[in-house]
């Protein structure tokens, strides 16, 4: 059994530490997270350090059987901007007030992180049997900006560091009632990032006498209206059918998020009551676009020479460049050809099959602290670093376990968003759930 406030005071300190990632090289500071696990866990079996600061680190608790199969426990230490406007609280101070634990990464990803560390340190100290397998535990830096100075660059270059057969991470969300009884989602695949540049080059001139310019920024603002009047169309992927199967929403909802000519319906509608559900839907059945930056222009009387723009697109499984891209041209239509796109990333979307060892001991475990509830295999529209790992060969999930104070949706707002905060009794429950799931693991390896 986990001691109740030890994971509390490891995600208060992980707050403290305010490794901010803002995507720049030097932002991030994931060594002093590092310092932090290491002052608990004791010194790490190895460290990874490709730039000063961005540090990531792996201990390890040597399996009895060598031929067994492998797990490892992920989490990243780094978390994204925060600026204390909308906050009710300091978003780096770690407050605890009303019962839950507030700050910047307390729902992404530091309460996991804190968790897995606390379940990790019962093996690593030999107050748990070791497992058949070796079991890892990864601190991991860089992954709110990709990965470069984290698990891309990890898997890239030091597998065999990391290499695992199994591996538990990201993301963990409260659960949703259906007719079955509530059910617990467990992250088995996630969306593929497509991040697109576009850049159209003008001619310059002096803003005095814009007759005859080419003013780089009018094609550019023209190729964005017109993607954001063009939404790609609902699709109903094997991956969705088999989370709204096991959901199973009341009251006729299941069919309409399956029919491909209603489900825009039923997200307006369920858009009215809860934002944040409506929004997770949305994204888990449409190529998503979002163009986020736009760039031209350097002063008010000079036509600008170049406008650029990032824009977000996220594909669902079976989707690919091509497709992408084919949407671009149709959305752009006669002004496609004066736009440039630059891919940025292009990750196609990958999953796990729910199935197996560690599937199964997740239910088991799950089935010991509720046993009204079942698991929910589920795709999440965002990126996380179990995506690396996955083409590997290794089976990644995502888990965790809340109470029912936030609801799903209100939950998924607070990801990147305001007021981040977990209860205690979630990180409780959660570290039970993770010690079930590793204990259960090495019984069925
Ligand atoms: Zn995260």
């Amino acid at each position: 059994m986990i001691p109740g406030g030890e994971s509390a005071e490891l995600l208060i300190a992980l707050i403290q530490n305010a490794c901010v990632n803002d995507g720049t090289a030097d932002s991030g500071g994931e060594m002093r997270s590092v310092e932090t696990l290491t002052a608990f866990l004791g010194e790490p079996d190895w460290t990874f350090e490709p730039h000063p600061g961005r540090a990531s680190a792996v201990w390890r608790v040597p399996g009895t059987d060598a031929s067994a199969p492998s797990l490892m426990l992920m989490g990243h230490t780094d978390v994204v901007p925060a600026s204390s406007e909308g906050w009710s609280v300091d978003p780096f101070a770690g407050e605890r007030r009303d019962g839950f634990i507030w700050g910047r990464g307390a729902v992404d990803m530091l309460n996991q992180t804190a968790t897995m560390a606390s379940v990790f340190s019962r093996y690593h100290r030999g107050d748990a049997a070791r497992l058949p397998g070796d079991l890892l535990f990864l601190a991991v830096a860089d992954e709110e900006a990709g990965g470069r100075f984290g698990a891309r660059a990890l898997v890239d270059s030091q597998w065999e560091q990391v290499a695992c057969d199994y591996l538990l991470t990201e993301i963990g969300t409260p659960m949703l009632d259906g007719a079955g009884g509530p059910g617990l989602p467990v992250t088995v695949a996630e969306k593929g990032p497509q991040w697109r540049r576009l850049r159209s080059v003008g001619v310059p001139g002096h803003g005095s006498q814009p007759y005859g310019t080419r003013n780089a920024l009018v094609p550019m603002a023209d190729a964005l209206a017109r993607i954001a009047a063009t939404p790609p169309p609902a699709s109903i992927t094997d991956e969705w059918r088999r989370f709204v199967e096991a959901w199973d929403p009341a009251g006729g909802l299941s069919a309409e998020l399956l029919d491909i000519d209603r489900i825009d319906t039923a997200i307006d509608r369920i858009a009215l009551g809860d934002i944040g559900l409506a929004r997770w839907i949305h994204a888990c059945t449409h190529l998503t676009i979002s163009p986020n930056t736009v760039h031209a222009g350097v002063k008010v009387n000079v036509v600008p020479d170049l406008a650029t723009a990032e824009v977000d697109v996220r594909a669902l499984p079976g989707q690919d460049e091509t497709d992408v891209h084919d949407h671009f041209r149709k959305a752009i239509g006669p002004g496609f050809d004066e736009i440039d796109i630059q891919i940025v990333e292009a990750t196609k979307a990958n999953g796990s099959e729910p199935g197996g060892p560690l599937w199964d001991a997740i239910g088991a475990a799950l089935a010991t602290i509720r046993p009204e509830a079942h698991l929910i295999p589920s795709m999440i529209p965002v990126g996380t670093d179990a995506r690396f790992f996955r083409p590997k060969g290794t089976v990644a999930y995502g888990v965790a376990l809340f109470d029912r104070r936030v609801a799903f949706g209100d939950f998924l707002r607070m990801f990147h968003g305001h007021d981040e905060r977990v209860s205690e009794e979630s990180l409780q429950s959660t570290a039970e759930l993770l010690e079930g799931t590793v204990a259960r693991f090495g019984e069925l390896t």
